[in-house]
């Protein structure tokens, strides 16, 4: 029987396949009591499974090194929690003292960490309850013998690629093996938008369907399975005549990706010859090969908070350094875009990992990126001058996020002179002209231009927070996503405002926000006067496409005429004619 299931479309494409069902029934185990003179073999047996899955873990991170950078993030948040006494020595003592079997044990002591991260109010850090389940699987499939490895083990050899998996929820292990085993698309019943699952999905462009709720209970092994990324739905079962409409589809898209990679090696220039810059956001270092494969002019934003979100200390300067380096040097000459820490709000710290507030409200109004760095000198400065001594490997610049005040920009820039001193006491080299740029993401910084304009070499806006503080929506709060509109005139017209004020004072202006990245907006920022752009580097193709057919002489004109309109169904129908 033919039925469709709705969901959240977190990865675009289509996935034509059989469904393939990950077991997640390892965490209902058996209750037994241990004979007391048992007690130390099932301590024994328990710290030879942690032990196997560290060492799993270990031996994935050494193989992963062109993975995309989540995955290994993921491993190390995952590597990390087999380190916490709550997950090693608890269940040890609910094994001793309540003479319970190690499985009962260790998922006695998951209930009790997943209750505790649900109490937190940062989403992100709620959702880590999802990498203890996933952590307490993998020591349970050892404890029981490795079933989930068969099942992949017979995907292999079926040598069968277009498989989807169903699955309850993934961690970074399975997913490696989706690498491994070319599976065409996975589901899951939970996930939401900033969920690890959602994350991959997106970096490794794979179709992906979240949020399902029931597909795991509702979908057999083996049964045909049509999954459509972009509109988040997943026909089971699907009669022939749709079949063949989604294979044409399939078929289509797979037309244009190929089509696109002719592009790589193009000039980025529109019809009338004017040249656009196409960079891309990176996250670790990891993700440069991706870049470079996309033809990615330069990093226009490396978001460096990601080089320890969730590992629970930073990095000192020489690792910093070092990371700053790889990337630089990996970019070989193209210029390296470093944006100091953006923690706080949806990135935040551990709390265990540092002395530093938490605002508890309201935190993305709170004490984030710049006004983090500045009240922690010291964080700072090891950060500049790690940055500062990356510069003489290539070209550099240092951009700032979440600016608003003279004040903020004055110090950080005394803060940067205070960096360059110290390493030219101690006779180190780097860039002395190393360009110093600030974000655009607050709309008081967008309407105070001149502000900016007079003191930094370059603006970039991020148009995801300028969006959430113009709109007043918090951006990763999914009960107001629908009023987040990246089309609202007042975004429109701070975006047209900064733009246009950079041109006339001569200062290089990018767009490094989700709308650099977009296709359908990539003639409206054009026709504003952008001429660079900063995005995934799965997207730097798709907007090179439009790029090459669009023609600024002509798209100026009419933008400034959109730019006049505020009614929604007009601006619209005036975009969709813009990009036909
Ligand atoms: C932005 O806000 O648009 C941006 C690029 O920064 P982030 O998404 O890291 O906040
Ligand atoms: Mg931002």
């Amino acid at each position: 029987m033919s039925f469709t299931l709705h969901g959240l479309g977190v990865s675009g494409g289509i996935a034509i396949g059989k469904a393939m069902l990950m077991s997640h029934a390892t965490l209902e185990v058996g209750h037994l009591t241990v004979a007391p003179r048992m007690v130390d073999k099932e301590i024994e047996r328990f710290d030879a499974a942690v032990l196997a899955v560290r060492n799993e873990l270990k031996q994935m991170k050494e193989t992963t090194e062109h993975a995309p950078a989540e995955l290994a993030a993921f491993i190390d948040i995952h590597s990390m929690f087999l380190e916490d006494s709550e997950l090693v020595d608890k269940p040890r003592e609910i094994i001793r003292e309540r003479r319970c079997n190690a499985e009962w044990a260790l998922v006695q002591q998951m209930e009790h960490l997943v209750d505790q991260f649900e109490q937190f109010d940062d989403p992100y850090l709620r959702e880590r309850k999802f990498d203890v389940v996933q952590v307490v699987e993998r020591v349970i499939k050892e404890l029981l013998g490795h079933p989930g490895r068969a099942k992949l083990k017979a995907a292999k050899s079926s040598k069968e690629d277009s498989l989807i998996v169903v699955a309850h929820d993934m961690s970074p292990a399975d997913t490696i093996a989706f690498k491994e085993h070319r599976f065409a698309s996975f589901i899951c019943d939970v996930g939401g938008a900033t969920s690890h699952t959602a994350i991959l999905a997106r970096s490794m462009a794979i179709p992906s369907v979240l949020g399902l709720e029931t597909a795991r209970a509702m979908i057999r092994d083996g049964e045909q399975l049509i999954v459509d990324g972009l509109r988040g739905v997943v026909i089971v079962n699907p009669d022939p005549r749709v079949l063949e409409e989604y294979q044409l589809r399939k078929e289509q898209i797979e037309l244009e990706k190929t089509k696109l990679k002719r592009l790589k090696s193009a000039k980025s220039e529109t019809i009338d010859g004017v040249e656009i810059q196409l960079q891309a956001n990176i996250e670790l270092p990891g993700d440069v090969p991706v870049a470079l494969e996309s033809g990615a002019e330069g990093v226009g934003l490396f978001r460096t908070e990601f080089l320890f979100l969730d590992r629970g200390d930073m990095p000192d300067e020489t690792e910093q350094y070092e990371a700053y380096k790889k990337v630089v040097k990996g970019m070989g000459g193209r210029p390296v875009t470093i944006r100091t820490f953006d923690l706080g709000a949806d990135k935040d710290l551990k709390p265990e990992a540092t002395a530093l507030d938490r605002v508890k409200t309201n935190p993305a109004l709170g004490r984030r990126a710049i006004r983090l760095s500045l009240a922690e000198p010291r964080m700072f400065q090891i950060q500049l001058r790690a940055i500062l001594r990356a510069s003489k490997h290539g070209p550099v610049k240092i951009l700032v996020p979440m600016l608003a005040h003279a004040h903020e920009i004055d110090q950080t820039l005394a803060a940067i002179e205070q960096a360059k001193s110290s390493l030219r006491g101690e006779k180190i080299a780097f860039d002395e002209n190393i360009p110093v740029g600030g974000m655009i993401e607050i709309p008081a910084a967008a309407l105070a231009i001149g502000l900016f304009l007079r003191r930094l070499d370059f603006l970039s806006i991020g148009t995801n927070d300028l969006i959430q503080y113009t709109l007043a929506i918090d951006r990763s709060d999914e009960q107001v996503a629908n009023l987040y509109d990246p089309l609202h005139p007042a975004v429109l017209m701070l975006l047209a405002h900064t733009i246009s004020s950079a041109e006339k004072a001569d200062i290089p202006v990018s767009v490094c926000g989700e709308m650099a990245g977009d296709p359908d907006l990539t003639r409206l920022l054009l026709g504003m006067g952008l001429r660079t752009f900063s995005m995934h580097p799965a997207q730097i193709l798709k907007v090179k496409n439009r790029v090459l057919k669009s023609d600024v002489s002509e798209l100026a004109p009419y933008v400034r005429k959109i730019l006049r309109l505020d009614e929604p169904g007009k601006l619209q129908e005036a975009l969709d004619k813009l990009n036909n």
